[in-house]
């Protein structure tokens, strides 16, 4: 098994150490040439190897024994089980309802090295927000033009690393970004980042990023008198998006963007409508689509390209988090002062106190508006009872879900919780020395899905 638990990031850091970018470039380019001309088939099965991935036959075993068959394996309190199946057979969806939009996958959602090489695997392309994610994905031997290097604010010694290595795509939505970018990247494409109506979001980005479209004309006319290569239009209408008119509205105002570069002499040949897909809703996923499928092809020239940037929807089902109990504490009822009167055994709530918390993979919680659902691991047969379930920080605000109803738990007794994909490892500290869960990987995909590829 690999057990590492290193962040991808950390990886790199290390190969830097020891290799100079020539190695580095040489090393990359015999990886390209030997994987040139093989199949995507035969591309996962180098991953499989590589990744260790075991194969899972989910007619046979439940995830549930899965777990089972892995705690006399592993001496960790907290760990992952992916599957890279839910990774193929999201793309699998994305290329049947967008076959024109290339997926740029969010490298921020889920960083994992697993993720991003079954991704290469399948042939998608990334977006990255900085220097350690553009080297993560250059380091796997993707071409430079796979790459969107899409923080609208960036760091001068990044887009230096970005011209060194040939990344040209990136996002920009204000003056200083096209100054900054003059100067240390002239030949860059540029992909102008709107603002579109977010409300519809849980996630709003609105104030922090993309240009108020009654600015757009002047910010491309700089870029015009700065001799800037402007190529296209991007948006993101937020993480948590839950109304198709987003993208309806957001498509529209690309369009009038296309106008106004049109008015300037121009040609706009790239539209990017971001991230935000749901990763476990499919009937929002196929509402989502069909209207970016029917907009795009009647605002759009067919010579257009329309990428995306998803995110979680490949990350969110990937992941499952298997975590154990670590301690317990009885709560009687006269403790709590609503209730002073003393009362029987079966009005006890607990305090379970678990190896995850939120300053671990349940971080999600905070900074995604996730709810994970506790799983028992074991099937039982007694009454659920009031509790809360901490994580093992020494900090209070430490708290997975508060007053929830689960039977009762022992000491070492595993929980799991399915969606724990995105948004969770990808920022998670080891504050108090609890480190990240490793992660096992495993396969469920049939010979025939994949046929499909
Ligand atoms: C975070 C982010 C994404 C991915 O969002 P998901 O909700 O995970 O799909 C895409 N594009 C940009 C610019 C982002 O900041």
């Amino acid at each position: 098994m690999t057990n590492n638990g290193k962040r991808s990031g950390e990886e790199v850091i290390e190969n830097n150490n020891t290799s100079t970018n020539e190695e580095v470039a040489t090393k990359k380019l015999k990886t390209e040439e030997a994987t040139l001309n093989l199949t995507k088939i035969e591309k996962l099965d180098i991953v499989k190897k590589e990744l260790d991935v075991k194969s899972w036959d989910t007619s046979k075993v439940s995830l549930p024994e899965l777990i089972t068959s892995l705690l006399d394996k592993t001496d960790r309190d907290a760990f992952f089980v992916a599957d890279i199946a839910v990774i193929i057979r999201q793309y699998l969806k994305w290329k049947k309802n967008l076959p024109n939009v290339t997926p740029f996958y969010a490298v921020k959602c889920n960083p994992t090295i697993g993720i991003l090489k079954v991704l290469d695997a399948l042939g998608t392309s990334y977006d990255c927000a900085s220097r350690t994610e553009i080297e993560t994905v250059l380091n796997l031997g993707v071409d430079p033009t796979r790459i969107i290097y899409a923080n609208p604010c960036k760091q001068i010694s990044a887009i230096k690393f970005a011209r060194a290595h040939n990344v040209k795509l990136m996002t920009f939505d204000n003056v200083s970004e096209l100054e900054k970018i003059e100067k240390f990247f002239p030949e860059a494409e540029l992909v102008l980042r709107i603002a579109p109506d977010d409300s519809k979001s849980l996630m709003r980005f609105g104030t922090k990023f993309g240009v108020h479209i009654d600015d757009c004309y002047d910010l491309l006319e700089m870029a015009k008198e700065m001799n800037l290569k402007v190529v296209g239009v991007s948006f993101h209408v937020g993480s948590g998006c839950f109304d198709s008119i987003a993208y309806d509205s957001a498509l529209k105002m690309v369009k009038s963007v296309f106008e106004m570069a049109k008015k300037l002499d121009m040609t706009l040949t790239l539209v990017d409508v971001g991230g935000g897909f749901s990763g476990s809703n499919d009937e929002m996923f196929e509402k989502f689509t069909t209207v970016i499928r029917e907009k795009t092809a009647e605002l759009f020239d067919s010579n257009v390209r329309i990428i995306a940037e998803p995110g979680r929807y490949f990350a969110a089902q990937s992941h499952t988090l298997a975590v154990t109990v670590i301690s317990k504490r009885i709560i009687k009822q006269e403790d709590n002062r609503q209730h002073p009167r003393r009362t029987s055994n079966n009005m006890r709530q607990y305090n379970y106190y678990l190896a995850d918390g939120v300053y671990g993979s349940f971080n999600n919680i905070q900074f995604d508006h996730a709810k994970p659902t506790p799983m028992l691991l074991k099937p039982s047969n007694k009454q659920p009872t009031p509790c809360t379930l901490f994580g093992p920080t020494c900090d209070s605000i430490d708290v997975i879900a508060r007053d929830t109803q689960i039977p009762e738990l022992k000491i070492g007794d595993w929980l799991y919780f399915p969606d724990m994909g995105a948004y969770t490892t990808a920022s998670a500290s080891s504050f108090n020395g609890f480190c990240p869960p490793p992660v096992y990987y495993y396969n469920s995909i049939s010979d025939e899905e994949l046929n499909n590829l």
